[in-house]
């Protein structure tokens, strides 16, 4: 048995009462901190189920009478959050379409001015990271913090595997300046599909996440928003069981003591790097003056394709990955560049 993860559950969108008594009552019992079930949808295009508004509120009130589960539904501007607070709703999150917009966002601070409800922050649509961050950072100055972080995966232009790409480092990014908040990923909206959840859920587990959001309706294929990613809480139960929690650290002498010595060696190399970076700019440099010198321009992509060819060549037959390479080659010569660019 591993750490105890925060388990946030329920539909997509509360659609009727019995369709949210259903799933709620499949769902007691699965050891969930959180039902959450959306009343106002955002939807990106107009004509769809937008979502069943304020009267949903009594069924929400309602799950939590007749099941003791905590429930939660997001709010996207000020009227929702009074209609939250008025219900009592225990939990209340920021969705990506409002995280993208600093009046939204101020506006729900402001309504919600030294709430100690547990209010979560998903990612903006976007990869920004700053707006994250910068949504996080209001709440706090109005007085909020009882605060979670959502990861669920950004949007792309173009074909990927997953409705929201993963991009699993700019999380990673958000979380270490906010160790102290929870941080949770939602697989849902981030693969699209629920053959994907698993996968993804195992993956946000590996990486130390805290937590999950996850959406289950008691009839997936009959639901109003969000059909193909919401799971059955048959399958929702089975993710849950099958799923290896890592704990954050481990008391066992021998792992502590090969974990600092091999801690210690990646010390030892991430100076190496610094100082082999720090002498090729340095002969970098030289190159520039004389370039410069001799008024010659400072990108010659012949030489260029050569130094590729070659770090690609001997770094592939040690077994790095090449995009690793080119990504980290790529920002060497851009700096290189940048800095010969100084010399005039
Ligand atoms: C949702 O949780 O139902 C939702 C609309 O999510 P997102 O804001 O991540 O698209
Ligand atoms: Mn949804």
């Amino acid at each position: 048995m591993g750490r105890k993860i925060q388990l946030i559950a329920g539909p997509c969108s509360a659609e009727s009462r019995k369709q949210l008594l259903d799933t709620a009552s499949m769902l007691s019992g699965l050891g969930l901190d959180y039902f959450r079930a959306g009343l106002w949808k955002p939807r990106t295009r107009p004509g769809c189920f937008e979502g069943v508004g304020s009267r949903g509120l009594k069924w929400l009130a309602e799950v939590r009478e007749k099941y003791g589960l905590k429930i939660g539904t997001e709010v996207a501007g000020a009227l929702h959050v009074e209609e939250c607070l008025k219900a009592d709703v225990d939990m209340m999150w920021l969705g990506a379409r409002t995280t993208v917009n600093p009046f939204m966002v101020e506006e729900i601070a402001c309504a919600l001015q030294g709430t100690d409800k547990y209010i979560m922050v998903k990612n903006p649509v976007n990869q920004d990271v700053s707006l994250w961050i910068g949504t996080i950072e209001r709440l706090m100055s109005h007085g909020i913090s009882n605060i979670g972080i959502i990861h669920r995966g950004f949007s792309t232009f173009g074909g990927t595997l997953y409705r929201n790409a993963p991009q699993w480092h700019a999380a990673i990014e958000v979380r270490s300046r906010f160790p102290e908040l929870t941080f949770i990923c939602d697989p849902s909206h981030m693969s699209g599909d629920r053959r994907f959840i698993p996968e993804l859920s195992q993956k946000a587990m590996d990486l130390g996440f805290d937590g999950l959001m996850v959406e289950v309706h008691e009839n997936p294929e009959a639901a109003l928003s969000d059909n193909l990613q919401q799971m059955t809480p048959d399958e929702f139960s089975t993710l849950v069981s099958g799923l290896k929690i890592r704990e954050n650290s481990s008391e066992d002498v021998k792992y502590n003591n090969a974990l600092e010595h091999l801690r210690e060696e990646i010390d030892e190399i991430d100076a190496e790097i610094i100082g082999a970076l720090s002498r090729r700019m340095k002969v970098s440099r030289e190159i520039g003056r004389y370039k410069s010198s001799s008024n010659v321009s400072i990108i010659q992509p012949s030489r260029w394709e050569e130094v590729i060819a070659k770090v690609l060549d001997k770094g592939t037959g040690e077994g790095l990955p090449r995009e690793f390479l080119l990504r980290i080659f790529n920002a060497i010569h851009e700096a290189s560049v940048s800095e010969q660019n100084k010399i005039n």
